[in-house]
C-alpha cells in the first residue's frame, strides 16, 4: 500500500502521509498491516494507514534512543526552542489543511477545529519559549560544600493520545517533552491517525533531527501496550479512559518502573447559584457539555442548580440546547458534529437508554440525530439521583444530567461525590461564594463564570481517579525532567 494519498475534503485537497513516522521517514509497518479510518459524518472510509505493532514500537524506540544519546543531546536549548517555534509557524501556515483533517477524521466542526490548530501552534510555541529557561538551583548547605541541581531530560518518552482532540493532544504532549530535551515515541488513537501524520511531515520540514519525534499509528492493545511495557522507554504520558490508565500504570510497574503521568476521565460538576447571571450561566453550561460533542474529559456533565431557580433554568437550558446546530462538520454554521465512531455512538446511546430505564426524565434529545453518521441529539436528563449510572459514569457524549441543590454545603457534598476530580465550575456573582466553593471542590481545575476555558499556559490535570501529574504551563516541565543533585566537597576529608 502507498505511503501517501491525495485526499479531497470540501475545503482543501492535500497530500496525506499514511506511513508510520520513524527517524523522519514515513515507513510501512513491519508486519505489513494496515487499518482504515472512517469519516463519522457519512461512515465512509477516508483512508487506510499503515499499522504499527510491538515490532515497530521497538524500532521507533531505538531511533529515539539513538537521537537522545547522540545528535539531540548536542542541540542547544536555544536551538530546541527555535525548532519548536518553527514547527508552530508551520502548523499555523497549514491551518486550513489541519482543520480539514480534524473535521474529516474526528467529526468536529471545521470552525472549532481551526481553534484547535491555533491552540496547538500556541502550545508548541509556548514550550519553545521554555526550552532555554530550564534551570536548576544552587543550594548553600555550608561553607565546605558547593551543591547544585540539574534538571535533566528523562530520556525516551512514550506518549499515548486519544481521539477527541487529535492535534491538540499531540501538541500538549510534544511541547514540554521536546522543550526539555527528551525524544518521543507517540502512539496516536486508532480512530484519528491522520492529523498527527500530517504534523509529522511538518516536524521534518521544521528541521528536527531524525528520531527525535516518532509517530506510530496503531491499536491500544498492541502498539499502545508495547509502549507502556517497553523496557527502554523512560516515561509514559497517557491521556484517555481511567480504565486504560490503570493498565498503563500496571504495565509501567511490571516493566521498568517508567515514570507515569495520566490524564483520565471525569464527571465534572457545573454549579449554578441563584445569584448567577442566568443568561451567561446557561451559555456556559451549554458550552460546558456540548462543546466537542461532549467528548471532553472535563465536560461539565453534572449540572447542579439551586432549587429556587431550577424550573426556570431547566426550561431555558432546554431552549438553548435545542438551538445548537448539529450537522455536517464542514458546514460553517455547525456547532456539533457526529460522535467519533460507531463504538462511541453505541456506548452513548446505551447510556441514554439506561437513563430512561432508570426513571430519569428526558428534557430534550435522547435519540439519534438524522439517519446517517454518528450523530446524537443534545440530550438533557432531569429527575435523576446520585446513584444513577448516568450521574456516576463518564458518558463522553452530548448527554448531561441536571440536579437540584439546597444550599452551599449540600452542593459541595454532591459535587465531591464522585471518584473523579478533573474539573468543576461555579456560576455566581458573589465573590465569596465563588472562592469558598472553588476551594472546597476536589478538582484539578475550577472555572468561575466560564467553562472549558483551557489555556496552554495554565496547568491541567486531575485529582482522585482523574489522573496523575499536570499537563500544560510550567508544571508540565516537571514531568519531563529529572533532578540530579551534584555535591562538590571543598574541604579536607573529615573522617
Ligand atoms: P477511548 O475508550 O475513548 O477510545 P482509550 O482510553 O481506550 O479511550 O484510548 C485512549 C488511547 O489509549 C488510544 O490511543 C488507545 O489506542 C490507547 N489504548 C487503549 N488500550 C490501551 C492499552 N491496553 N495499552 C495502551 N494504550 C491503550
Amino acid at each position: 500500500m502507498a505511503l501517501f494519498q491525495t485526499i479531497k475534503t470540501p475545503t482543501v485537497t492535500y497530500e496525506q502521509p499514511l506511513g508510520l513516522f520513524i527517524n523522519n521517514e514515513f515507513v510501512k509497518g513491519i508486519e505489513g498491516k494496515t487499518f482504515t479510518t472512517v469519516n463519522p459524518h457519512d461512515e465512509n472510509t477516508i483512508a487506510s494507514v499503515h499499522e504499527g505493532t510491538a515490532a515497530d514500537v521497538d524500532v521507533a524506540v531505538k531511533a529515539a534512543r539513538q537521537a537522545f544519546n547522540g545528535p539531540w543531546s548536542k542541540v542547544t536549548p536555544t536551538e530546541r526552542g527555535r525548532l519548536l517555534t518553527k514547527l508552530a509557524d508551520l502548523l499555523e501556515r497549514d491551518i486550513d489543511i489541519l482543520a480539514a483533517i480534524e473535521a474529516l477524521d474526528n467529526g468536529k466542526a471545521v470552525s472549532m477545529a481551526k481553534i484547535d490548530v491555533t491552540n496547538s501552534a500556541g502550545c508548541i510555541r509556548y514550550y519553545g519559549g521554555w526550552a532555554d529557561k530550564i534551570y536548576g538551583q544552587t543550594i548553600d548547605t555550608d561553607s565546605q560544600n558547593f551543591t547544585y541541581t540539574r534538571h535533566e531530560p528523562v530520556g525516551v518518552c512514550g506518549q499515548i493520545i486519544p481521539w477527541n482532540f487529535p492535534l491538540m493532544m499531540w501538541a500538549w504532549k510534544i511541547g514540554p517533552a521536546i522543550a526539555t530535551g527528551n525524544t518521543v515515541v507517540m502512539k496516536t488513537a486508532e480512530q484519528t491517525p491522520l492529523s498527527a501524520l500530517f504534523a509529522a511531515k511538518l516536524v521534518k520540514e521544521a528541521g528536527f533531527p531524525p528520531g527525535v519525534i516518532n509517530i506510530i499509528s496503531g491499536f491500544g492493545n498492541t502498539a499502545g501496550a508495547a509502549v507502556s511495557a517497553h523496557m527502554d522507554i523512560d516515561k509514559v504520558a497517557f491521556t484517555g479512559s481511567t480504565l486504560v490508565g490503570r493498565t498503563i500504570m500496571q504495565a509501567a510497574a511490571k516493566s521498568n518502573l517508567k515514570k507515569v503521568t495520566l490524564e483520565l476521565g471525569g464527571k465534572s460538576p457545573n454549579i449554578v447559584f441563584p445569584d448567577a447571571n442566568l443568561d451567561d450561566a446557561i451559555g456556559w453550561v451549554n458550552f460546558g457539555i456540548y462543546f466537542n460533542h461532549g467528548q471532553c474529559c472535563c465536560a461539565g456533565s453534572r449540572i447542579l442548580v439551586h432549587e429556587s431557580i431550577y424550573d426556570q433554568f431547566l426550561s431555558r437550558f432546554k431552549q438553548r440546547a435545542e438551538q445548537n446546530i448539529v450537522g455536517d462538520p464542514f458546514h460553517p454554521q455547525t456547532f456539533q458534529g457526529p460522535q467519533v465512531s460507531q463504538r462511541q455512538f453505541e456506548r452513548i446511546m446505551e447510556y441514554i437508554s439506561t437513563g430512561k430505564n432508570d426513571g430519569a426524565t428526558v428534557v430534550t434529545g435522547g435519540a439519534r440525530h438524522g439517519d446517517q453518521g454518528y450523530y446524537i441529539q443534545p440530550t438533557i436528563f432531569s429527575d435523576v439521583n446520585e446513584n444513577m449510572k448516568i450521574v456516576k459514569e463518564e458518558i463522553f457524549g452530548p448527554v448531561c444530567t441536571v440536579q437540584k441543590f439546597k444550599d452551599e454545603d449540600d452542593v459541595i457534598r454532591i459535587a465531591n461525590n464522585s471518584n473523579y476530580g478533573l474539573a468543576a465550575a461555579v456560576h455566581t456573582t458573589n465573590l465569596n461564594t465563588a472562592l469558598r466553593v472553588s476551594n472546597a471542590i476536589k478538582a484539578g481545575t475550577v472555572w468561575v463564570n466560564n467553562y472549558n476555558m483551557l489555556h496552554y499556559q495554565v496547568p491541567f490535570g486531575g485529582v482522585k481517579e482523574s489522573g496523575l501529574g499536570r499537563e500544560l504551563g510550567s508544571y508540565a516541565l516537571e514531568n519531563y525532567t529529572q533532578i540530579k543533585a551534584v555535591r562538590v566537597y571543598l574541604g579536607n576529608v573529615p573522617f
